[in-house]
C-alpha cells in the first residue's frame, strides 16, 4: 500500500503522523511511504532521516493526498486538507467528530474511510490511542505546576521537593486515572508530599497498592476537597466523567482559603475544566491569576513536548497502521473488533453511532 504523511497545518501543532522509525517499519513491510517535505520538522526529524528510513519526500501535501491510499496524521484534517480527501482513501488520525459538524459533513461528502484514533478501543473498555496523551499531560502537569510555583511566574516560591531541613511542597491530585497516576508519579519522584483523591474504590485500591506510603489516597467528596485545597501548594485537576463535561469540583468561593501563590493546573480543561475559575489558555500565555491563585489551563499540553508525544503516539498507532496496510482496511477491521470501533465515516456515511446520533445522521 502507498502510505503518506503530511506536515500538520493546525495552529501550533508540531507532532507528525509517522516518525522516521515508523516509516521504516512500513517500508520493511513492503509499503511505499510518502512524506511531505518538512513534515517532521516539529519533532526534529529531517527529510534526510525519512529518506534513510526508505520514504520518498514530496514537495507538497497535495501530492501526498492525491497519490496515497492511506493518510496517517495527528490532528483532524483542516478545511484545505479535507478538500483533498477522496473516495476509497483511508484517513487514520484523531478526528473528534461529535462536536464538529462541519468536518463530519466534509468527510461524509468526500467518500473517505476515516478511522479515528480516539474511538479505537482496547481490552476492558480502554482507549489505548488516547492514553499516551494523558500520560504526557499528567507528567507535564507537575513540571508546569512546579514552574508556576516560582516567584517569577506569580507563584508562592516553593520548591516541590523541599531541601534537607525544609518541608516539601504539598501536591493534591484530584482524579486518579491515567493523568492523575502519571502526575502523582512525577510529584512523588520530586519528593513532594502527595495526596490523590478519587471516588472510585477500585482506583483508590490500585493507587494504594502502587504507591504504598509514597503517596496518600483519600476519597473524593466536597469536605475532603475543601479541606485539602487549603493545605496544598499545587492542585492538579485530572477528573473525567466519560462523555460529559468535567464536574466543577472547586468553586471560586473555595479559592479564598488557598495559600496566596498556590497553583491550580486544570488538565481537564479540554472537557471544560474542574475548577469554576478555569478558562482555556495557550502555551504562549499559559497562566493567569484569580484571587491570588495561579491557574494553568492549557488544553493541548502534549503539543509542548511534540517529540515525546509523537513517539508515544506512534507506539500505539503504528501496529494498527501496519495491519491496515498489510491486510487492507476491511480485513484488518474484521480481524480486530477494537480497531473496527475506530471506523467513524465510510463511503458517505457516518458509521460511529454516538457521532451519528449527536449530529443527526442515519445509522
Ligand atoms: P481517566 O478516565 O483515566 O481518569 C479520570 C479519573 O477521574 C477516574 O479515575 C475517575 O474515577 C475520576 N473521577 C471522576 N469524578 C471524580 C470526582 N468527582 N473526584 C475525583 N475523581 C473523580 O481519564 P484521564 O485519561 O486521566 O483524563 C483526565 C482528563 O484529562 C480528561 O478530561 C482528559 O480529556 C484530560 N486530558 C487533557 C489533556 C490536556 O492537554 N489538557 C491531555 C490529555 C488528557
Amino acid at each position: 500500500m502507498r502510505v503518506g504523511t503530511v506536515k500538520e497545518v493546525k495552529n501550533h501543532e508540531y507532532r507528525v503522523g509517522l516518525t522516521p522509525e515508523s516509516a521504516r517499519e512500513l517500508a520493511a513491510h513492503g509499503h511505499e511511504v510518502w512524506v511531505e517535505t518538512g513534515a517532521g520538522q516539529g519533532i526534529g526529524a529531517t527529510d534526510a532521516d525519512y529518506r534513510a528510513a526508505g520514504a520518498l519526500i514530496k514537495d507538497a501535501a497535495a501530492e501526498v493526498f492525491a497519490a496515497c491510499e492511506m493518510i496517517v496524521k495527528v490532528k483532524e484534517p483542516q478545511a484545505a486538507e479535507r478538500a483533498m480527501l477522496r473516495e476509497g482513501q483511508i484517513l487514520y488520525t484523531y478526528l473528534h467528530l461529535a462536536p464538529d459538524p462541519e468536518q463530519t459533513a466534509d468527510l461524509v461528502k468526500s467518500g473517505v474511510t476515516a478511522i479515528a484514533y480516539e474511538t479505537v478501543t482496547g481490552p476492558g473498555n480502554t482507549l489505548p490511542l488516547l492514553k499516551p496523551m494523558s500520560q504526557v499531560a499528567g507528567r507535564m502537569s507537575i513540571q508546569a505546576g512546579a514552574t508556576a510555583l516560582e516567584k517569577a511566574h506569580g507563584g508562592r516560591g516553593v520548591l516541590l521537593g523541599g531541601v534537607p531541613g525544609v518541608l516539601p511542597g504539598r501536591v493534591l491530585v484530584i482524579g486518579g486515572g491515567v493523568v492523575g497516576f502519571n502526575a502523582a508519579q512525577m510529584a512523588v519522584g520530586l519528593g513532594a508530599d502527595v495526596t490523590i483523591l478519587d471516588r472510585d474504590p477500585e482506583v483508590l485500591e490500585r493507587l494504594g497498592t502502587h504507591f504504598e506510603s509514597r503517596a496518600k489516597t483519600r476519597f473524593s467528596n466536597r469536605a475532603n476537597i475543601e479541606q485539602m485545597i487549603c493545605e496544598a501548594e499545587l492542585v492538579i485537576g485530572a477528573v473525567l466523567i466519560p462523555g460529559a463535561a468535567a464536574p466543577k469540583l472547586v468553586t471560586r468561593d473555595m479559592l479564598k482559603c488557598m495559600k496566596p501563590g498556590a497553583v491550580l493546573v486544570d488538565v481537564a480543561i479540554d472537557q471544560g475544566g474542574c475548577f469554576e475559575t478555569s478558562r482555556a489558555t495557550t502555551h504562549a500565555d499559559p497562566t493567569y491569576v484569580v484571587d491570588g491563585v495561579v491557574h494553568y489551563c492549557v488544553a493541548n499540553m502534549p503539543g509542548a513536548v511534540a517529540r515525546t508525544s509523537t513517539y508515544a503516539l506512534n507506539n500505539v498507532t503504528l501496529p494498527h497502521a501496519l495491519r491496515i496496510a498489510d491486510m487492507g482496511w476491511q480485513a484488518a477491521l474484521k480481524a480486530n473488533p477494537h480497531l473496527a470501533n475506530g471506523l467513524n465515516v465510510h463511503a458517505g456515511k457516518v458509521t460511529y453511532e454516538a457521532v451519528a446520533r449527536e449530529l443527526g445522521y442515519a445509522f
